[in-house]
């Protein structure tokens, strides 16, 4: 059986005494190797449970266990070690003059021998298709580069999580399948449980299991297959549904199958 790698339990969570909660008693388990994606409507309350995750925030109520372990003030470098985040904007996410410097900083904020970096430079890089641009200057590369190298930096601490808040959403189409496509090549290859927090259906059809959130509660929380079978509530949430899963319903309206999985 897969472990548990992540709980959330019966979590609420607000952003200061006055304020309404944006998190209402949700609960969740995320395994091992899993993939994981997060949908909602804007202001749904995703982005929060990102940042409790990673311990830039902590619930009023519940609690929230990593590999067992509480996220609190004491845990969170530790936490942080097992907890990657990639988030939406590349521009806000840089700190080395070079790729090379950048993949650097986070382990070396982290005490990591010298020769482990130079090796896990190389081979973070190298697993998103950077290598050759490792003394190119951050600000020339394009949006999707960035956001790799932004992966490549997360991977070098080698965390068990890795959580991507909107991290296509600037992309162009090709930036984004150029991403996703890296990201399910290094989630199979570390065996990494992946957390994407998306607007993007197209890239939930990817997840194993989809969580859906609507103000600050779990809605829905199933297959991809499943939750596009609710097209009609989906839409009343405030979700669209991709071009294909519709396809896909007409088509199966009108007795013609396109392929048996057509979702998966
Ligand atoms: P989502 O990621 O689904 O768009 P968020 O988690 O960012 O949702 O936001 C959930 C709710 O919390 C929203 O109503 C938002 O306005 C509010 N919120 C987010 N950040 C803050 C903040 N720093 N201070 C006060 N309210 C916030």
């Amino acid at each position: 059986m897969r472990k548990k790698l992540i709980e959330f339990r019966n979590v609420s969570f607000r952003y200061g005494d006055e304020q309404p909660w944006v998190l209402k008693n949700v609960t969740f388990e995320i395994y091992e190797s899993e993939w994981i994606a997060i949908i909602g409507h804007n202001g749904s309350g995703k982005s929060t449970i990102a940042k409790l995750l990673n311990g830039l925030l902590f619930p009023q109520e519940g609690e929230i266990l990593i590999n067992g372990k509480q996220v609190n003030q004491e845990s969170i470098w530790d936490i942080r070690k097992e907890v990657g985040m990639v988030f939406q904007n590349p521009d806000n996410q840089f700190v080395g003059t070079t790729v090379r410097d950048d993949v650097a900083f986070g382990m070396e904020n982290r005490g990591i021998p010298r020769y482990e970096m130079i090796k896990r430079i190389d081979e973070t890089l190298t697993a998103v298709g950077m290598q050759d641009y490792r003394m190119t200057e951050p600000h020339r590369l394009s949006g999707g580069q960035k956001q790799r190298v932004a992966i490549a930096s997360v991977l070098a601490i080698s965390p068990q999580v890795l959580i991507l808040d909107e991290a296509t959403a600037m992309l162009d189409p090709k930036g984004r399948t150029e991403i996703m496509h890296t990201v399910s090549n290094v989630q199979e290859e570390n065996d990494l449980s992946l957390i994407t927090i998306t607007h993007d259906l197209q890239e939930v059809v990817q997840a194993e299991r989809v969580i859906v959130m609507n103000d600050g509660e779990i809605w829905d929380e199933a297959t991809p297959r499943e939750i596009f079978s609710k097209q009609e509530e989906l839409r009343k949430i405030g979700l669209d549904v991709p071009f294909i899963a519709i396809l896909a319903s007409e088509l199966k309206q009108a007795g013609i199958s396109i392929t048996d999985e057509p979702l998966n």
